[in-house]
């Protein structure tokens, strides 16, 4: 594998997702989103900085938003090569895909659950990341991207998957200058139009490996110390009956991307032993998996102060 043929997987991924027509509206409204995303990639950032220079970056934190960010993202940056390729008046054998590695840059910010760090380390292997890695709780958000520009000067937009329902999401648009207070660099924001349910529709649909906190009943991870399994997914002993919750997206799991046989496994990472002791001693447990939960409003209700 190198990160050409990943790109070409995510782009195929991407490809079948846009070809499905089963009706669902959920399905339609996140091929709108993702034909949307696509356009903002290809033709308002990479006419801008060329993703093969060494100009953009990607920020990851493991969550499920820049996740699905990455898969597009791959999945036009292979767009991008070979239609470079088509249009250039050598025989497309001459070509090779020009980056080995994505510039990435993760801000380790404060106590986080190792299963999340493992998924990230997962994810630099399988997408071909270059992380950055900024020293833990050593500084504030943008102390840690003024240092990231120091190592990579060159840098000069950096893609993020925020959305519009995120916290102070709301007014934001795709390309932006960071506010004062922060390091001057552009903010390439491509996924803010994307709905909690938009999310999960295409990541359960890749079939790619998500993180094992999700199954358990998470739904936006934060730190350890300020993050539960989301209490609205709590099972209550009615859900065996009729009125228990139902999963969403029982189509994407079972007619996932390469699934030769319809079944309903989601592939998840294994939790770590710490994080599944701390869910045990905690009694965190018996939480439908976060994937249940499709309303935007209660995407943070797991966030807690203590
Ligand atoms: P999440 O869903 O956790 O994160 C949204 C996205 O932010 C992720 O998909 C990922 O792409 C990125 N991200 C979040 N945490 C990390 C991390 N620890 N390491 C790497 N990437 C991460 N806020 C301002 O008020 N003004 C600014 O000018 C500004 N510039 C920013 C520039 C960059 C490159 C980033 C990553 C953030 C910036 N922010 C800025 C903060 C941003 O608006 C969000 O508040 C922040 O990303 C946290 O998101 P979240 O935890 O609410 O949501
Ligand atoms: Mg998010
Ligand atoms: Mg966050």
């Amino acid at each position: 594998m190198t990160l050409a043929d990943i790109s070409e997987h995510c782009h195929n991924i991407t490809n079948s997702y846009l070809a499905v027509t089963n009706g669902s509206e959920l399905v339609e409204s996140t091929q709108e989103a993702i034909r949307l995303t696509r356009y903002h990639l290809l033709e308002e950032v990479f006419s801008r900085w060329d993703p093969f220079g060494n100009q953009l970056s990607f920020s990851y934190n493991g969550g499920k938003d820049c996740q699905v960010l990455l898969i597009l993202y791959l999945s036009c940056l292979w767009e991008f090569f070979i239609t470079k390729t088509r249009n250039s008046q050598y025989d497309s054998q001459y070509h090779q895909f020009p980056l080995q590695f994505l510039p990435t840059v993760y801000i380790n910010q404060a106590e986080t659950f190792n299963t999340l760090e493992q998924s990230i380390e997962s994810a630099r292997e399988r997408y071909f990341l270059s992380i950055y890695e900024s020293p833990r709780n050593q500084t504030s958000m943008p102390e840690a991207f003024e240092n990231y520009l120091k190592v990579h000067s060159t840098a000069k937009a950096i893609v993020i998957g925020i959305r519009y329902t995120d916290p102070f999401g709301a007014d934001l648009c795709c390309i932006q200058e960071t506010d004062s207070g922060w390091p001057q660099f552009m903010r390439v924001q491509p996924l803010l139009h994307w709905t909690l349910a938009n999310v999960w529709s295409i990541l359960l649909y890749s079939n790619e490996e998500i993180c094992g906190l999700y199954e358990k009943g998470f739904t936006s991870i934060g730190g350890i110390n300020s993050t539960v399994p989301n209490p609205a997914l709590k099972i209550r002993n009615d859900d065996a009956t009729s009125c228990g919750k139902r999963n969403p997206f029982e189509w994407e799991i079972s007619n996932a991307y390469g699934k030769e046989t319809p079944c309903n496994k989601v592939k998840v990472s294994k939790l770590t032993d710490a994080d599944e002791v701390l869910l045990q001693s905690t009694g965190q447990l018996d939480f439908h998996p976060g994937w249940f939960l499709i309303n935007d409003s209660l995407e943070r209700a797991g966030r807690i102060r203590r």
